[in-house]
């Protein structure tokens, strides 16, 4: 059995975040030993070399006694309710917060500036990073990371002058923060992910609803009531793609042409048409992020010019080329099933042709069937792959002829065979990518390639 000692914290995981929640503890002069579930955690040589004095327990945690711990900072990877972690919940440690916490804890404990926070099951890192450049493009010193880039607490220590921390966070970041105090805190939307850790849609949601600890403003889902804070706050505000009720932010026509606007109420914004990202989803996103933006006193045009300009991030929705007539579009980041809807919802009613997606992966025990419908209006075939190609397949065959194949690569293969002009191939796996590849980065780059190899096949 391996004691923690009195007055000692006990990092649990050490992967990206267990180390930059080791590094801020180092900074703040609080010794520390780590725990690891896993006989050999990647990089644990180099961290060994790094901090020679710290001792790094390899192995169940069921072999560390924590009792005299003074805090116990769990990464997100972690479940706080593993027995060993759910014996500690009725302790507490002396800054009155739970023993366990999570490294959101000790950010809002250090963070001297206002905290902008982001959670939904979809659509976080693009609203993060589309906040980030409007309060950029404001003239505003902003460090923007979380569970998007650099993790939270090194933003602490690499941005110390920002005037505004602009953070992505995650439910499982969120279940471990007793108070994030955040000055706005939008929570985006909600559905089906994630299942096989909070164990129900409650647990899930509950987690979520955590962004609202201690916060002035949020920014929710008009059309998703699970959005809203279950506690009271300063001021609530509602973003919706439909015409908005009173005070909303929205979506409704304006004008001679009757263009479609976003628009505050009565006031309107900005035309639709104006913006680069594409798809209603991402009026919703930019919805978000001006509500988010005023509240924090950034100013309309500015806010403006980076919708004008922004064309969204890499894996989401993005186009990679068109080969034959055929588009190829890379949505590696669908790793849920709201995501690959939206996918299907913004990219279907655009196509000549049909859709053939390619998805499968790990599927987090999600609910494949709200895929049938749409695909049913807009899909041509289902080409499925990894560990729950079976699952997706048992609940998508009455949709649409399906395929199954081992993998990403054959799916491809099968899918310029299957394709027509017009046509799009969309990756949007609706599962994680953990089975087959490191990341879904990896699995995104993994289908540009393949494409860019067919463009150099088709050359003459
Ligand atoms: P997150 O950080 O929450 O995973 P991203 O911005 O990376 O969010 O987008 C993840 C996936 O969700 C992408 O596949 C993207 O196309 C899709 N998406 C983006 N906005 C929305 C939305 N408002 N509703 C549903 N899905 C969305």
């Amino acid at each position: 059995m391996v004691k923690v000692p009195e007055g000692v914290t006990l990092v649990v995981g050490l992967g990206i975040s267990g180390r930059a929640i080791c590094r801020h503890l180092e900074r703040l002069g609080r010794p520390f030993m780590v725990a690891d579930t896993r006989d050999r955690p990647p990089g644990l040589d180099a961290f060994r070399a790094a901090h020679p004095g710290v001792e790094v327990h390899c192995g169940a945690l069921a072999d560390v006694d924590m009792r005299a711990a003074r805090e116990v900072v769990v990464s997100p990877g972690v479940d706080p309710r593993v027995a060993e972690l759910a014996a500690l919940d009725d302790c507490c440690s002396e800054s009155g917060d739970p023993l366990v916490v999570g490294e959101m804890a000790l950010f809002s404990r250090a963070c001297r500036a206002p905290i902008a926070a982001i959670t939904g099951s979809n659509a976080k890192s693009t609203v993060t990073t589309l906040l980030a450049e409007m309060a950029d493009a404001a003239g505003r010193k902003v460090a923007v990371g979380g569970n998007l880039g650099t993790a939270a607490l090194d933003l602490l220590a690499e941005q110390p002058h920002a005037e505004l921390y602009v953070l992505e966070v995650s439910s499982f970041q969120l279940e471990t923060t007793p108070c994030l105090g955040a000055t706005t805190a939008a929570f985006l939307n909600l559905s089906e992910d994630h299942l096989d850790r909070h164990g129900d849609m409650d647990g899930y949601r509950d987690a979520k609803q955590a962004i609202f600890r201690g916060a002035q403003h949020a920014v929710v889902n008009a059309e998703e009531p699970a959005t809203w804070p279950d506690r009271a706050l300063p001021s609530v505000e509602r973003f919706t793609t439909q015409h908005p009720a009173d005070g909303e932010w929205g979506i409704a026509k304006h004008g001679e042409g009757a263009d479609t606007w976003l628009v505050h109420g009565a006031t309107p914004l900005m035309p639709t048409a104006a913006m680069r990202l594409q798809g209603r989803h991402n009026q919703a996103n930019a919805l978000a992020a001006l509500a988010m933006g005023q509240h924090l006193g950034l100013p309309m045009p500015e806010m403006r010019r980076v919708l004008e300009r922004f064309i969204g991030l890499p894996h989401r929705c993005e186009w990679v080329a068109d080969v034959d007539d055929v588009r190829w579009i890379n949505d590696s980041k669908g790793t849920n099933v709201g995501a690959t809807l939206a996918a299907i919802a913004g990219i279907g009613p655009t196509l000549e042709g049909r859709l053939v997606l390619l998805a499968g992966g790990v599927g987090k025990g999600a609910d494949f069937s709200p895929l049938v419908a749409p695909l049913q209006q807009y899909g041509r075939e289902a080409i499925l792959f990894g560990q729950d190609a079976e699952r997706l397949a048992t609940s998508l065959r009455h949709g649409l002829p399906i395929r199954r194949v081992e993998n990403l690569c054959d799916a491809m293969q099968q899918a310029a065979e299957s394709a027509r002009p017009g046509d799009c191939v969309l990756l949007s796996p609706a599962c994680a990518s953990l089975d087959q590849f490191s990341d879904y980065q990896a699995r995104g780059e993994a289908f540009r390639k393949a494409v860019k190899q067919m463009i150099r096949k088709e050359a003459p």
